[in-house]
């Protein structure tokens, strides 16, 4: 029986439509080997949308994405819509995206690929094997708590300052999606907060360790942010999931991305409670290479991959579209930013077209 998706794909500006037209044939062709039919609606978010309907975020749009079974945005912004004020600009469209679809929970993989060991900054030998999941919370914490501001105390004295919460329902249900991402995964859960200074994260590391009983099957263990900053660069093959809170997941899910030296590689997902999850890549819209046929398309294939894992249940299609992608770094097939001596050169298009052969000798 045909299984029937309705995906929303957001091609954005720079780069964005040309990995985004990758990325639909892959889904395309992994629809066609197993039997799955994805119908792809394009709309506007971003600068696009800007210059279409002075709005990044159309209220077309968003209604569109909440129907939808899973939305695949590729990359928004540029140079043109910079000097707009703060509110108009096409980041507020990202924004708005996630709190109209309330997504909460934020996966960030960082995954040495053996065929690019060389481009992370770190030895190989501490990196070799590296595949860690950041699971970070997303619409709480200090980015969003109350009270907040800039205020001119009686004394004269002015004073900058935001608040750190967390509700135990907003704990809860970040722990749920990492237990569950841990799950599917290696069985394995790192919290990471700063229990030994703050309450807010003292009350996170009780609710947390709250939720293990539920999982069995997990192993569950707590770092401070410090000391997980540190691990993360010294023995970073220590880690299968980490879970954390909105700010330390800001900081430590980029230091774990780089780790595997290639941002055109980096996939990631924003989940809710219910209803469609956004799939995109890591990098932005480069529009330095924007309309060159440079751009690295495998951040938005592996974004495809993410969400047939984790927004519509698919995975065997997700290992058969990560096992395309280890083809065709296998075959030395490379992009202007993962290049290194001996490979072979490609632009966009071309790396599509060997993803997509690598998919059918898979079949
Ligand atoms: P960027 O990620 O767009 O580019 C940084 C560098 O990495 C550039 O040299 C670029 O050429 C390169 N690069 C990025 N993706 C690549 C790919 N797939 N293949 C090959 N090379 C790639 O970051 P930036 O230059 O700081 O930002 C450019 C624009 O993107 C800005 O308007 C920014 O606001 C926006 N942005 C959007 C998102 C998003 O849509 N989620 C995220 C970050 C930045």
């Amino acid at each position: 029986m045909t299984t029937h998706y309705r995906i929303t794909l957001l091609p954005g500006d720079g780069i964005g439509p040309e990995i985004m037209e990758v990325a639909v044939a892959v889904l395309t062709e992994i629809g066609r080997q197993l039997d799955l039919t994805f119908d792809c609606t394009s709309a506007l978010m971003g600068g696009c949308a800007i210059d279409e309907t002075g709005n990044p975020l159309p209220d077309e749009t968003l209604a569109q994405c909440r129907n939808s079974d899973a939305v695949l945005l590729a990359a928004i912004g540029g140079e043109k819509w910079d000097r707009l004020p703060n509110d108009q600009r096409p980041e507020r469209g990202l924004l708005g995206l996630r709190a109209g679809l309330g997504l909460f929970a934020n996966l960030r993989p960082a995954q040495i690929l053996p065929q690019l060991v060389d481009a992370s900054s770190l030895k190989p030998e501490v990196v070799e094997g590296v595949d860690i999941m950041v699971v970070r919370e997303l619409t709480g914490g200090i980015y969003f708590g109350q009270p907040k501001g800039i205020f001119a105390a009686e004394t004269g004295e002015k004073r900058g300052f935001n608040t750190m919460v967390y509700t135990d329902a907003e704990i809860d249900r970040i722990g749920r999606v990492a237990f569950e991402t841990a799950q599917k995964r290696r069985g394995q859960l790192c919290s990471v907060d700063k229990a030994n200074v703050l309450d807010v994260s003292q009350f996170w590391r009780d609710r947390i360790t709250a939720l293990a009983p539920a999982y069995p099957d997990v192993e569950l263990s707590h770092l401070y942010v410090d000391n997980a900053a540190m691990q993360l660069v010294r023995w970073p093959q220590q880690f299968d999931t980490i879970v954390t809170g909105n700010l330390f997941g800001d900081i430590l899910s980029d230091a774990a991305a780089m780790l595997t030296g290639s941002i055109g590689m980096l996939p990631s997902a924003s989940l809710g409670a219910a209803g469609p999850g956004v799939f995109e890549p890591v990098h932005g819209s480069a529009p330095d290479i924007a309309g060159q046929d440079k751009a690295n398309p495998m951040a938005q294939v592996l974004s495809v991959a993410m969400m047939l894992r984790y927004g519509l249940n698919q995975p065997d299609a997700a290992d058969r579209i990560e096992q395309a992608v280890n083809r065709v770094l296998d075959q030395g097939d490379r992009t202007g930013d993962m290049m290194s001596p001996g490979m072979n050169l490609v632009g966009c298009k071309a790396m599509g077209e060997s993803l997509l052969k690598a998919l059918q000798e898979l079949a």
